[in-house]
Formats: structure tokens, C-alpha cells, sequence
């Protein structure tokens, strides 16, 4: 399981260390804003790709800051992450250059790579150089993940991967590829499957982009055509990719993104209902306003509960999936009531008629996200299969 670090223990934050860190990451968020290096964004995560902005994140210590000193991080808790993500998320920055490298391919290397691996990418995405996509999903295997036809041959030194991954969120930015493929055909799909990590550069991969319902394009379609791929490069065990990729959908599913993609929108409906910035206060608005913050309240707990579930070293796969079935169910009431407290239309950005009204600009935002948010990290439908089978083995 995860690499020790040779000299150093995991180091535990002390709750004043993390209200520091906390406090930390709020003020340069502030600072930043100020000086407006990015306009806040619903669903930034996602959407909000700044190489440079993640650079200056990575020269504060705040990317794989949970992994080894000597692999390029800081050895502290996940509790310590988890206060850096909530304070970048609250203040809707533009992350998502560096998300899925920090949240579950790094820990996926550090779980199952070999030492050379983990020497290889730890440090380059701990420093914001290396940025990573997710090639999980394919036509025909998207909620049934298992059924990935996507190949990889064995070659002298390595592999061929031939196949066409789609939904890749920022391909077209990455400087490489997790992919899950079919290394062996058995006759049970879970089996024969492995993980590797691709160059983005190699010969062979082609990237498409996919255009989203807003006209944006952070989706692309990725086809491997024969790609080789060296031995160095398979992550864990060959064949053992089902029980893998289970563990790293934990760390994709069980992050405070699941409740915050909306946290912007939300902030702005607490303003538009304090009884002295409404024209007219309305006591309905406010109860259905202050609801969401106290059903956030419950959901951060949950948070905290996946945390402390992987500063203890386990993979917390029901939790997870609760934690991302309620937190979408609540990120879209969020829209609704936004919908309701503003009662004026949703504005797009870069339309030319966002300026001055924030909060119509991020229920704009947030609208256009909103169909995503039940399906990504896999839909609503499957969360509660895992729920109940978790439930039924207890
Ligand atoms: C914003 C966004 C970003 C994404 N980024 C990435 C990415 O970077 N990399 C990547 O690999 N993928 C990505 N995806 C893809 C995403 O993981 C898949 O869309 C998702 O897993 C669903 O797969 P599918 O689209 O094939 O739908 P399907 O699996 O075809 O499902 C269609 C419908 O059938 C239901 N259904 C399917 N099987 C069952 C079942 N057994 N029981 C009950 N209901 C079922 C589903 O719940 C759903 O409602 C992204 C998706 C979105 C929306």
C-alpha cells in the first residue's frame, strides 16, 4: 500500500494548525481576487484551467501535500488537504489543471507504483509541472466501467494500446493520460484489466475536442492508435486494474467538490437575503437559503469523515458514494433556490451582459453545469448500488 516515507512519520495536524492553514489559503485567495488574477466560478474545478495559477499553488506546498517529503510533499494529513480544497473551492478558483493529478492519480501512484514511478511523477505534479487527465470512460463503458475494450498488447519492453476513450475532461491540456485498458480477455470483464500512464506527446494518441451545451470545450474524445507504452509506465499489477481503479474512485468521488461546485452561487443568495442588502426582505427566501447553509454544514461533516477515513489509510468507498449522491442532490437545490431568490433570468459569461450582476452571472454558470453534476464520478443510479450493497454486506 501507500509509501512510507524513509525519515519522516505523517505528520497529524493539530486543529490550530489547520485553522493557520486554513486561514492561510483564504487570505491568498482574498489577495488574489483582489488583484484579479481570476473571477470567481461555479464549478471551477472543472472549468477553471490556469497552469499558472496552479504553479503558484504548487510553490506554496499545497499540491500532494499529503504524500512523502521525499516524493515532493509534505507529509501532512488529509484533514490538511481537505482545508486547502475547501478554501480554493469556496472561493470558486480556477484549480482544475491540477485536481485530478493532486485528488486521485498521485495517491493511485503512490499506492500501487513502483518507487521509480512514484520518483518519477510525484514531485512533477507536487511542483504543477506534470497535469493529468482521466481516461476511464468509453463509449460503450461509462457507469458499467468494467466493460473498457480499449486494449494493451504486450510488446518486447512494454505495450501497444489501441482504443478511444471519451468525456476526457482537459486532454487537450494534460501532459498525460491515466488510462484504464484490457490487457487480458477472460471470461469475467473485472478481470485483465491494468493501468498505465501515457505521454500525451507519444505517437499514436489523437485528441478530438468535444463541445459542451455552453459552447465550451473542456471535453474531447481520445483515440490510441497502437501507442507504445514502456513497462516503467503500468501502474500496480498487471491485470489487477478493477480492484485499483475502485480504490482510487473513493478519492475521485469522496471530495468536498461534490457539495462546493456551487459554493459561489451559494454565497451570493446569503448576501441577496441578509435583511439589509434585500430591497424587499423576504422571511421565505432567507428559511430556504438558510436551510442549504445548515444542510452544507451536514454535508462538510461527511467531508471530514472521508478524510479522517484516509488519514487512518483506508479507501472509503461507501462513505464516498453517500457523500457524492447527497452532494450533488444538494449542489442542484442550490441552482434551484438561486432560480428562486434571485427571480431574474441566469446570465452567461462573456456574453457581454454579465457585468455587475454577479450572482445572476453564477447561477448562469452554475445552470450550465448542472447536468453534469449527478453523472461524472459516475451517476446517481450507480452511488446508490454501492450504497445498498455496502449496506446489505455489513
Ligand atoms: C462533466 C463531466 C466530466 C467528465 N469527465 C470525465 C473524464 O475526465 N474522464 C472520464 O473517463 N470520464 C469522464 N466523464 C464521463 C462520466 O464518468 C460518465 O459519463 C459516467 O460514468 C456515465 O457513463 P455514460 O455517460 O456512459 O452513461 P451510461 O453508463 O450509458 O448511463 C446512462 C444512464 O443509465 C443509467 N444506468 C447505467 N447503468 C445502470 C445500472 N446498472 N443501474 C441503474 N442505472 C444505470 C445511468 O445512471 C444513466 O442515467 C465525465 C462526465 C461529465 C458529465
Amino acid at each position: 500500500m501507500m509509501a512510507e516515507d524513509p525519515v519522516q512519520e505523517r505528520h497529524r495536524d493539530t486543529p490550530e494548525e489547520l485553522a493557520e492553514r486554513r486561514a492561510a489559503v483564504r487570505a491568498l485567495a482574498r489577495e488574489w481576487l483582489d488583484a484579479g488574477r481570476y473571477r470567481p466560478g461555479c464549478d471551477a474545478w472543472l472549468r477553471g484551467h490556469d497552469p499558472d495559477f496552479t504553479r503558484e499553488l504548487a510553490k506554496r506546498g499545497w499540491i500532494g501535500i499529503t504524500w512523502p517529503r521525499h516524493l515532493g510533499g509534505a507529509y501532512r494529513s488529509h484533514a490538511a488537504r481537505l482545508v486547502i480544497t475547501e478554501e480554493l473551492l469556496r472561493a470558486g478558483a480556477p484549480v482544475a489543471a491540477h485536481w485530478i493529478a493532486d485528488r486521485q492519480i498521485g495517491p493511485a501512484i503512490l499506492s500501487y507504483g513502483t518507487p521509480k514511478l512514484q520518483q518519477e511523477f510525484l514531485p512533477g505534479i507536487a511542483a504543477g509541472e506534470l497535469t493529468f487527465c482521466l481516461g476511464m470512460s468509453e463509449p460503450e463503458a461509462g457507469s458499467d466501467l468494467a466493460a473498457v475494450r480499449t486494449a494493451a498488447t504486450r510488446v518486447p519492453g512494454g505495450w501497444r494500446i489501441s482504443g478511444r476513450k471519451i468525456w476526457t475532461s482537459h486532454a487537450h491540456e494534460s501532459s498525460h493520460a491515466y488510462v484504464l485498458a484490457r490487457s487480458e480477455r477472460t471470461e469475467r470483464k473485472h478481470e485483465g484489466l491494468t493501468e498505465f500512464i501515457v505521454d500525451m506527446r507519444s505517437d499514436g494518441v489523437s485528441v478530438s475536442p468535444i463541445v459542451d451545451l455552453a459552447g465550451r470545450h473542456h471535453f474531447n474524445e481520445m483515440v490510441f492508435d497502437e501507442v507504445f507504452v514502456d513497462d516503467d509506465r503500468v501502474i500496480g499489477t498487471v491485470g489487477e486494474g478493477w480492484s485499483q481503479v475502485t480504490a482510487q474512485l473513493a478519492y475521485e468521488r469522496g471530495g468536498p467538490e461534490r457539495v462546493l461546485s456551487t459554493y459561489p452561487l451559494l454565497a451570493a443568495l446569503v448576501e441577496a437575503t441578509r435583511p439589509a442588502a434585500a430591497k424587499r426582505p423576504d422571511g421565505a427566501a432567507a428559511r430556504e437559503v438558510g436551510t442549504l447553509v445548515a444542510r452544507l454544514a451536514a454535508l462538510r461533516r461527511m467531508c471530514w469523515e472521508v478524510a479522517r477515513a484516509m488519514d487512518e489509510g483506508r479507501a472509503p468507498v461507501r462513505e464516498a458514494a453517500v457523500l457524492k449522491y447527497l452532494g450533488t442532490q444538494f449542489e442542484r437545490d442550490v441552482i434551484e433556490a438561486g432560480r428562486q431568490v434571485l427571480d431574474r433570468p441566469p446570465r452567461l459569461a462573456g456574453g457581454g451582459d454579465d457585468e455587475g450582476d454577479e450572482a445572476a452571472r453564477l447561477l448562469g454558470e452554475a445552470v450550465l453545469a448542472a447536468p453534469g453534476f449527478s453523472i461524472r464520478g459516475g451517476t446517481s443510479e450507480i452511488l446508490l448500488t454501492i450504497i445498498a450493497r455496502g449496506e446489505t454486506r455489513r
